[in-house]
């Protein structure tokens, strides 16, 4: 850890491996990640930070950052490196009057959601609330919201940074805004977000969620029928489904009134008759939480995404040739995402119709292998017909990831933005951007 005198006046703590705290420290939530930094400092401050980036540099120590655990790479954790462990930051401000938030780089999606709806106000989040705001913003942020506001990026007002060289800086349209342009959508490659502030909106609290399970033999007209509803649905809407164990299950999320959310499910009656459907009004910190047990931690975890800008006959009759142990999921984008103009973020692709996952869950490490294939090829039918991926869904695609997630243009742009803030890619462990101008993968 490099001698004490280092450490004078950091704030947090400083775990050691075998010390008190070190091993719940270096659990993140996928468990198939089982690695051991050499250090890992728990920040309280940007005072903090700023001494965890210089020291982790006088060191030579590989450097990564936590903030809710959740990728699914566990890239917070480098083996033999040093984790800048965010989590103790997680505070969170609301100005109900001005409609902003701001929130500390190490908060968890389930902070920012309770304390913005105790005045009926919220910003785009994700569906899981011990998911980072950190790493889930910086990617892009995609949530029920998204089609109303946009994506937690794009409700970013301003960024409070750590760079690679160890100043503060903030970020904005007036101030840094190549930089402030990267952070939404380039991941944590150019340096350590302390502060987010956030663009709130009047949601009110409450919302519906409409799903409806078919048999997935002969389904394929049925998700063609809710493809096409979904095309033209209100902003309220997000259509989602799933297919796992034989059943496709097609429906919506509505944000606002639930009566008039019940009036538009009746579109989907369209559909034919399901074997089973669940019609229920949530509050909106009900419907942000309720995968939490689903998604939990300890659990084994392989994925795979895709975008599709259309989503084809061809590509349902993939869909529902799926694994069955292997889980998919189908999210809409549209509305406000795709009103932003694509040069205003590093965030790529606005103009998908959905975005795939292929999830699968085990826990005894003898299945690794046979699970990881199974995964693979359920996502590798639909891959023909996607046009790209999400960054933060990328697991071991590495390099190539990165250039499904990016067009050659934005590679160069976010290279130019690495190489100013962070010319010597201290930042790594990330969906990584090369300082190099040459498109990374290429
Ligand atoms: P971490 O592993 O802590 O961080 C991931 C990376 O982000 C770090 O390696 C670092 O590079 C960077 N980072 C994090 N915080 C900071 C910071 N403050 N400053 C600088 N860099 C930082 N995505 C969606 O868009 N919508 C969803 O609904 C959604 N649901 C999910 C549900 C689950 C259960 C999981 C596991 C993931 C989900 N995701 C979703 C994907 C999620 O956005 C990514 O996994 C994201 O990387 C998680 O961020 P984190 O802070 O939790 O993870």
């Amino acid at each position: 850890m490099g001698d004490t005198a280092m450490w004078q006046g950091f704030g947090g703590k400083v775990l050691l491996p075998g010390g008190k705290g070190y091993d719940a420290a270096r659990q993140v939530w996928n468990a198939m990640v089982d690695r051991r930094p050499r250090l890992i400092v728990q920040c309280t401050s940007v005072e903090d930070v700023v001494l965890a980036v210089r020291n982790a540099r006088a060191l030579d120590l590989e450097i990564g950052v936590k903030c809710g655990g959740h990728s699914v790479l566990g890239l917070s954790l480098p083996e033999d490196g040093i984790t800048i462990d965010l989590t103790p930051m997680a505070a969170v401000r609301v100005d109900p009057e001005r409609k902003r938030a701001w929130i500390q780089g190490g908060a968890l999606l389930g902070a920012l959601d309770t304390a913005t709806q105790e005045h009926g106000l919220a910003t785009t989040a994700g569906n899981v609330s011990h998911t980072g705001v950190g790493g889930l913003t910086l990617g892009g942020g995609m949530g029920w919201l998204a089609r109303q506001y946009g994506l937690s990026c794009d409700n970013v007002i301003s960024c409070q940074v750590v760079t690679a060289a160890g100043d503060v800086i903030t970020a904005s349209r007036d101030e840094h805004p190549d930089l402030f342009w990267g952070l939404r959508g380039g991941g944590g490659n150019f340096g350590v977000v302390t502060e987010f502030e956030f663009q709130l909106h009047d949601i009110g609290t409450r919302t519906l969620s409409v799903e409806l399970d078919f048999p997935v033999d002969g389904a394929a007209g049925v998700v063609a029928a809710w493809r096409d509803l979904s095309a033209t649905a209100p902003r309220q809407a997000t259509f989602a489904a799933t297919v796992a164990g034989g059943v496709v299950s097609l429906g919506f999320v509505w944000i606002g009134d639930p009566e008039a959310g019940r009036t538009y499910a009746r579109d989907l009656e369209s559909l034919g008759t399901p074997i089973a459907e669940r019609i229920v009004e949530l509050s909106y910190v009900e419907l942000q939480t309720r995968e939490d047990t689903v998604e939990g931690h300890l659990i084994r975890r392989y994925w795979k995404g895709h975008y599709f800008r259309e989503l084809s006959d061809a590509a349902i009759e993939a869909l529902l040739l799926h694994d069955p142990e292997v889980g998919a999921s189908l999210q809409a984008y549209g509305g406000a995402i795709a009103e932003v103009a694509d040069d205003d973020t590093a965030f790529s692709q606005r103009d998908v119709a959905f975005e795939y996952v292929a999830a699968t869950r085990w826990t005894d490490p003898d299945e690794d292998e046979q699970r990881i294939r199974r995964a693979r090829e359920s996502a590798a039918r639909l891959e023909p017909f996607a046009s790209g991926m999400y960054v933060n869904v990328i697991s071991d695609e590495g390099l190539a990831g990165v250039s499904r997630a990016y067009s050659p243009a934005k590679l160069t742009r976010l290279s130019a933005v690495k190489r100013t803030y962070d010319p010597d890619n201290v930042f790594h462990l990330n969906h990584n951007i090369s300082p190099t101008p040459e498109p990374a993968g290429g």
